[in-house]
């Protein structure tokens, strides 16, 4: 049986990987999606984001760090959160005695406040930041944080998917960090690991090396027939017959290439919520620039949300005595950010970051921005009916989603590995 796969970003190379009698069609000429780095001028930048590799799931992350062999340091996290000029430890609730004693004694009374009443469900996210973490954590940095990198009104995005990935914090640990005794939080991701070279695109290029003889690169997926049984892909000069099709790459870009798809299932599609990402990569003459790992903004004053320093994950991403950094801004189709020029966008995040003293303007020896369409899934209140008008639509057609935004999930790396895998044990018997 042939199997076409749609796209090779992570979880297309890795369903290669694991199938043997497929091929996988990529519409660019170069595989990785949002794992791929850009190298320039001797330093390496993930561009679709600032990329780490962690794991609860240990056959996952054994997966990916087998494949990236000797290629790897692992590093334990040092994450600030810049709370009104200070550096305060992540996540914020086990930074409390960091913060103005006011604003810690106002942080813990907003805690114990929601532990003493009783509480009705949260009907969206911003409330159950409320109800989760009080008024003095919400209001101080989990709510203004959130609504920059979302982007998106909160009171419109559901609650049901935090748990799990927003940490829940122990009331112990609350208490203790209150009190200035050391605690962790999202014990998870405490200790992450990074390819030495290459960037987060190191990963990629093992999974694409163990399947070049498979790939088709610059094959953009425009039309999806059936016919006799079979899958009919075309690129509109080139057609590729496949028994069955597995699609990773994004959702509307699957839809639009289906003929006779009902008016509800566009109208789904249509009502789905999702943000861009503009990275802004900066090197800089700086030997040391700072012990950080990524540090959050949650301040209106600045473009970026969250700003990483990949040079303290490994010092290859940089030539000798200087250092990468990664900023993050969010946008949405027709926003400011979205009509606003590269060039602006850099300059404006130079000054910013060196109003906040995070660099030295003078420092900058290179900058770049580039931009990413589909970076996060928006769970607003409407996702869960719109997604099933649309899956069940592809499930009846017998198209199979695995991956990000074939899926549309909020999926980590390793929730595409763990899918992609499931996928193949249980769809293909494998
Ligand atoms: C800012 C940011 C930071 C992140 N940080 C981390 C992190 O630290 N750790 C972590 O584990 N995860 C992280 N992630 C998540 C991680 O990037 C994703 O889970 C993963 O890369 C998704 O892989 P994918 O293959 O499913 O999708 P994609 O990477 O989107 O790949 C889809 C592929 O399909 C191709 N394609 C699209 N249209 C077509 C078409 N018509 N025809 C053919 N091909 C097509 C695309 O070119 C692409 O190669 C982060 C994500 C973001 C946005």
């Amino acid at each position: 049986m042939t199997i076409g796969i749609l796209g090779a970003g992570l979880t297309g190379l890795t369903l290669g990987s694991l199938i043997q009698d497929c091929e996988i069609l990529e519409k660019n000429s170069e595989c990785g999606g949002l794992c791929r780095s850009l190298e320039e001028e001797g330093f390496t930048f993930d561009w679709g984001g600032s990329h780490i590799i962690f794991s609860k799931d240990q056959e996952v992350l054994d997966f990916m760090l087998v494949k990236l062999g000797d290629n790897i340091v692992k590093r334990r996290r040092n994450t600030k959160i810049l709370y009104k000029g200070n550096y305060v430890k992540y996540p914020f609730e086990n930074g409390l005695s960091e913060l103005p004693l006011q604003d810690n004694f106002e942080c813990l009374r907003g805690f114990i406040n929601v532990l003493i009443k009783t509480n009705t469900k949260p009907g969206n996210f911003k409330e159950w930041l409320y109800a989760t973490f009080g008024d003095g954590i919400a209001e101080k940095y989990l709510v203004p944080y959130n609504e920059k990198i979302w982007n998106y009104n909160l009171t419109k995005m559901s609650a049901w998917w935090v748990e799990g990935r927003v940490p829940k914090p122990p009331v112990e640990d609350i208490i203790k960090s209150s009190l200035g005794i050391e605690t962790e939080g999202y014990q998870h991701q405490l200790h992450f690991y990074y390819p030495k070279e290459g960037g987060i695109n190191a990963l990629i290029d093992c999974l694409e090396r163990e399947s070049k003889d498979k790939l088709l690169k610059k094959f953009e997926v425009n039309t999806i027939k059936r016919e006799d049984n079979n899958w009919i892909v075309s690129n509109g000069t080139e057609s590729r017959r496949y028994d069955k099709i597995i699609a990773t790459q994004p959702l509307f870009e699957l839809i639009h290439a289906l003929a006779d798809v009902p008016a509800e299932v566009y109208n789904a599609l249509h009502g789905l919520k999702y943000n861009s990402l503009i990275t802004v990569m900066l090197g800089l003459n700086v030997a040391h620039l700072n012990e950080y790992s990524w540090l959050y903004i949650p301040d209106r004053d600045c473009l970026a949300h969250r700003v990483a320093f990949p040079s303290n994950y490994s010092e290859a991403v940089a030539p000798e005595g200087k250092s990468a950094v990664v900023a993050e801004i969010t946008y949405n189709s027709g926003d400011s950010v979205d009509r606003m020029p590269n060039e602006e966008i850099i300059a404006r995040t130079i000054q910013e970051l060196h109003k906040k003293e995070i660099i030295d303007k003078d420092t900058v020896c290179f900058a770049k921005a580039m931009r990413t369409r589909y970076a996060y899934v928006i769970y607003d209140l409407e996702y869960e009916k719109r997604i099933a008008v649309i899956k069940r639509f592809l499930e009846d057609a017998g198209i199979h989603l695995v991956g990000r935004f074939a899926e549309f999930k909020y999926l980590n790396m390793d929730a595409c590995v763990r899918n992609a895998k499931d996928f193949v044990k249980e769809q293909l018997n494998d």
